[in-house]
């Protein structure tokens, strides 16, 4: 058995055929060498970066970022500027091992390999063997290499930009798709609505209008409240539809926050539903009213609020406080970044103790139906502790904050439900008007 220049070297062995890793694996193991295995160039990349190998056997073809890209790439990276890369292809036309070494290899071993051969050949490159062209040859092939990486990029660039148009055109027949059933659940839904108060009336009038339990009055008013949610749904649906489209109107009057803010908390009283909370709304009432459409803040405020007390479990704190930009009492917990970008305006802060938000999803959110874990957990609770939507109560809070020239973001330090980090979810909203009345 030959000698290797050190003990179990590490060669990291890139190709996209399972079968050959397997025969290079075995073939090289009895001769005590550890043989890592990547079947892409990119995670190719992403091995030798995080740990050197002692020699990487490169494969060529390769779908991806193919063996020459991958190698030129390495050779930029500090750490493996020095670990022989040796190309193992079955390319044996003229020309491909020159190509192979302008792009950045030190050898050239060609498919199949001869197994007895094979090993000395690796142990050469591992003791310092290099392969070598002229100059004159490596100028050449780096004019045909750089030429095949244009031509490369060209299409990458093409393709791309045909997976973006299809991307555009389903996302567009998804939202079409959605706003046509909100619209059609629209005229079911308000038929039953109706039928529901019919009901009620009916009952009224022939006398069981007292609530008893499972009485017709008590099932009709169940049936109404169920619809009244469902309601609420297909209008957030319908809503979003609008933000996407810019056609939200907003109507503007003068509005007080601090009434906004006060409304959107009574409407939603978790203490009404069993929920243990400590509340406190403070400095709003200084704040100038500002121009707003009342109905559409007081719904984004109340998503915010909405959300503060579901993912608050009982004991904790929700705190409201509100100030002008430029005039913030000294104990403002002010934003860490500067989203208001010096505007005159207003900022409330809506503030938990609840599980937080991790970095990585805090711009997540405010996405279209995202929600945060696992929605099979979810009760669709306004106030209950874990309860869940549909993951369109932030979008709508963004859409209609812009519409009025804002801008709504949340700090968290993170996700966490044994220490509960809390959220702080501002709001900036500037003194002057709205710029449109659309959105
Ligand atoms: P939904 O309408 O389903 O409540 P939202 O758009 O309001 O959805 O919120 C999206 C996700 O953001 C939620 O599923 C939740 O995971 C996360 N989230 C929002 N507010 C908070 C908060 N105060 N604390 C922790 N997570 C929150």
């Amino acid at each position: 058995m030959p000698e290797t220049p050190l003990a179990n070297p590490k060669i990291l062995y890139i190709d996209d055929d399972s079968l050959n890793r397997t025969l290079v694996k075995r073939v090289l193991s009895g001769y005590h060498f550890e043989v890592i295995e990547a079947a892409t160039g990119l995670e190719g990349l992403t091995i030798a970066r995080n740990d050197p190998p002692n020699l990487i056997l490169m494969d060529i073809n390769m779908p991806g970022l193919d063996g020459h890209e991958t190698t030129t790439r390495m050779r930029t990276i500090p750490a493996l500027e020095r670990v022989p890369i040796i190309a193992l292809t079955a390319r044996a036309a003229r020309g491909e091992r020159e190509l192979a070494l302008a792009a950045g290899c030190d050898g050239y071993i060609t498919k199949p390999i001869d197994i007895d051969d094979f090993p000395h050949k690796i142990i050469s490159y591992l003791k310092g063997r290099r392969d070598t062209i002229s100059s004159d040859e490596r100028q050449l092939y780096l004019g045909h290499y750089s030429h095949k990486l244009v031509e490369r990029l060209e299409a990458k660039v093409l393709e791309l930009e045909e997976a973006n148009s299809r991307l555009q055109k389903i996302d567009k027949v998804k939202s079409d798709f959605i706003t046509v059933a909100a619209h059609e659940l629209r005229t079911p839904l308000t038929l039953v609505y109706g039928y529901a108060r019919l009901l009620q009336m009916v009952a009224q009038e022939t006398g069981q209008a007292e609530l008893v339990e499972g009485g017709v009055s008590d099932l009709a008013g169940r049936i109404y409240r169920s619809v009244q949610r469902l309601n609420e749904v297909v209008n957030d649906i319908l809503n979003i539809s609008l933000i996407e489209a810019n056609e939200m109107r907003l109507q503007t009057e003068w509005v007080n926050l601090a009434e906004i803010i006060n409304t959107a908390l009574q409407e939603l009283n978790p203490a009404k539903n069993g929920r243990q909370l400590n509340i406190s709304v403070e400095t709003l009432d200084t704040l100038p009213n500002i121009m707003g459409d009342k109905e559409r803040l007081r719904q984004s405020f109340w998503n915010i609020l909405s959300n503060a007390i579901k993912y608050t479990p009982d004991g904790g704190f929700i705190s409201v406080k509100g100030w002008l930009t430029g005039s913030a009492p000294a104990d403002a917990e002010l934003p860490t970044s500067s989203c208001t970008a010096d505007e005159e305006g207003i900022i409330i802060l809506v503030k938990d103790s609840g599980m937080g938000i991790d970095r990585l999803e805090q711009k997540e959110i405010f996405k279209q139906f995202y929600v945060v874990g696992d929605t099979s957990y979810h009760s669709s609770s306004k106030t209950a502790f874990g309860g869940g939507g549909i993951g369109l109560g932030l979008p709508i809070t963004r859409g209609i904050i812009a519409a009025h020239g804002g801008r709504v973001w949340v700090e968290s330090e993170g996700r966490n439900l044994t220490t509960y980090p809390g959220s702080k979810f501002y709001v900036f909203l500037p003194l002057k008007s709205p710029p449109q009345q659309t959105m």
